[in-house]
């Protein structure tokens, strides 16, 4: 029998399980398969980056996540035994100043728990085999466990379904990029002595070797082997090849008591040629393959999906006009190509094999990285807090994250919260809300279900006449993060970027705005 579903979701990993719970965070309905059992059984990815801990606080999965992990608070480079480089993350601008070292698995469960909390189930092993777009839907022909087929007409197709996209190759889209000429191995194994505890350490005075804490007890080393005449193709290791590694890379002594899992890996470098195919949405490994230096694969995808499940939830919704799902590709792939080029760049300078480059870029590095700046700019890229989509229609004069605040920020982010536009109200340093409720009433008048109105004010007195959310901004510090000199506004997407920032002589441009894209 064919249960009824606006959505349907192929692939349960990371990206598609993020799907699934921002679609039902909308009350979309959706269906998710699967062709395998799920969580995965190994540990794949596991550095979860700031800003995906940042949407995970918006998703309500924070508490969990940092439960289940470890934070990992600095980077630090060695040439031999000397400390080259320290990258202190606690100087990232945002709630979550650190890494959090999570296994792929553990972060499939608590996805996977999320969602059964809400009576969700993934269907697995449940295979999509074909599928043909109509003129208003897609046909689907799903294979079951016993053999069984299943024929389905749903409005719109997510296909997180990997690297190896079925959905990508039915449909002949490009996934253009190359083959990284580097070798990789990994192994995880769990330390008797916790040597490293909370860091991960990149050891520089041969080929790359590093290590990277993903539970209290449990480190995964990568190393790159392309120029080792005994590992150079190797697809695992044996426990005499992972200690002679880590006796001829790693300066510090460790005791290892178990190895968990070795693996050896090539790296694609891919970019599908559009994300988007009428009512098809491509989203994480099936739209994007790179190197894992930097930690990113993962958090790109779940992110891919917090980008598009509002869009389309809109859209289905019937809030939006659908030429709002064309900011989906346009916003996503200049993210993947940018992706793909910055980690591309990034592991051909980790992984110099010439001895004299290997040593410049080492002293460079100690250089360019013993100034906090340079170190902040740095943990800021790797955190994904630097992406923007400045250039995107969606974009009038904004384009970044809301900005993190300091001390203010739980309180304002409290409000802030949730799957609606909100649109910031500044007072300034007026002491008349006029303009402003005027703007409110607007506002609500047309998408009250869709957009949040929260007056920021210096003014205690002000918040006792206003009726509706407020932040008290005590040392107008909220004002100068938002550049606020004087009153006026700034629209957070539901995906918590600035898509409008504007003085309150702009309202009429605001409306305007929002008419492109909304529906009254
Ligand atoms: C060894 C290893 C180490 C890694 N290390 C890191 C790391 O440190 N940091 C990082 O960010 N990333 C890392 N990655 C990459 C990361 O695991 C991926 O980026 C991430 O899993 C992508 O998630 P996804 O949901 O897009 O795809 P996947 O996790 O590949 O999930 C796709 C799902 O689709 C299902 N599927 C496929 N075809 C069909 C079909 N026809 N019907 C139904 N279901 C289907 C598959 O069974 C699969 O479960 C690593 C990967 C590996 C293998």
């Amino acid at each position: 029998m064919s249960h009824p579903a606006t959505v349907l979701i192929v692939g349960a990993g990371p990206t598609g399980l993020s799907m699934a719970l921002n679609l039902k965070r909308y009350q979309i309905p959706f269906r998710i398969i699967d062709a395998q059992m799920k969580p995965v059984p190994t540990s794949n990815a596991l550095a979860v980056q700031s800003r995906t801990l940042e949407v995970w606080d918006d998703m309500g999965l924070i508490q969990e996540a940092l439960r289940r992990g470890v934070k990992i608070n600095e980077l630090k480079m060695y040439d031999h035994d000397k400390n080259i480089v320290s990258i202190d993350l606690n100087t990232l601008d945002s709630a979550y100043p650190f890494v959090l070292g999570l296994a792929q698995h553990e972060t499939e469960k608590m996805f996977l728990d999320a969602l059964s909390q809400e009576n969700i189930t993934v269907e697995m092993p449940v295979e999509l085999i074909d599928f043909s777009e109509q003129q208003e839907n897609i046909r689907v022909q799903l294979r079951h466990a016993d053999g069984r087929e299943e024929t389905i007409y749903v409005d719109w197709l997510i296909a997180a379904d990997s690297g190896h996209s079925f959905v990508r190759k039915k449909l002949n889209l490009a996934f253009k990029g190359r083959e990284l000429p580097q070798h990789f191995v990994l192994a995880d194994f769990i330390l008797e002595k916790n040597i490293a505890a909370h860091k991960a350490m990149l050891f520089l005075s041969q080929s790359l070797l590093a290590l990277f804490h993903y539970a209290e007890n449990e480190v995964r080393l990568i190393a790159d082997v392309s120029m080792d005449p005994e590992l150079k193709s190797a697809k695992t290791l044996t426990d005499e090849q992972i200690f002679r590694l880590i006796k001829e890379r790693c300066p510090f002594p460790l005791t290892i008591q178990k190895i968990l899992w070795t693996s050896g890996f090539w790296i694609h470098e891919r970019l599908i040629s559009q994300y988007a195919h009428n009512r098809i949405f491509f989203a994480g490994d099936a739209a994007h393959l790179h190197s894992p230096v930097g930690g990113l694969g993962m958090n790109t995808g779940i992110q891919d999906a917090y980008n598009l499940a509002w869009k389309l939830a809109l859209v289905i919704r019937g809030r939006a006009k659908k030429s709002l799902l064309s900011t989906y590709n346009s916003e996503r792939h200049t993210v993947g190509k940018k992706l793909l080029r910055g980690t591309g760049i990034l592991t051909t300078i980790m992984t110099l094999h010439n001895v004299f480059w290997r040593r410049l870029r080492n002293f460079l590095y100690s250089w360019i990285f013993k100034y906090k700046n340079n170190q902040k700019r740095m943990a800021m890229t790797i955190s994904q807090l630097t992406i923007t989509y400045e250039k995107s229609l969606l974009t009038h004069n904004g384009g970044m994250r809301m900005p993190y605040v300091g001390v203010l920020h739980q309180q304002l982010f409290e409000q802030v919260r949730g799957t609606q536009f909100c649109l910031l109200l500044f007072s300034g340093k007026n002491n008349s809300l006029t303009e402003i409720q005027k703007l409110k009433n607007q506002i609500e008048q047309k998408y009250v279900d869709v957009i949040k109105c929260v007056l920021i004010t210096t003014k205690n007195t002000l918040i006792e006449n206003w009726k509706g959310r407020s932040v008290y901004d005590n040392n107008g510090r909220i004002h100068q993060y938002y550049r606020m000199h004087k009153s006026g506004f700034c629209l957070l997407r539901p995906d918590k970027y600035i898509g409008f920032i504007g003085k309150l002589s702009e309202a009429d441009a605001l409306l305007d705005y929002l008419n492109e894209f909304l529906k009254d």
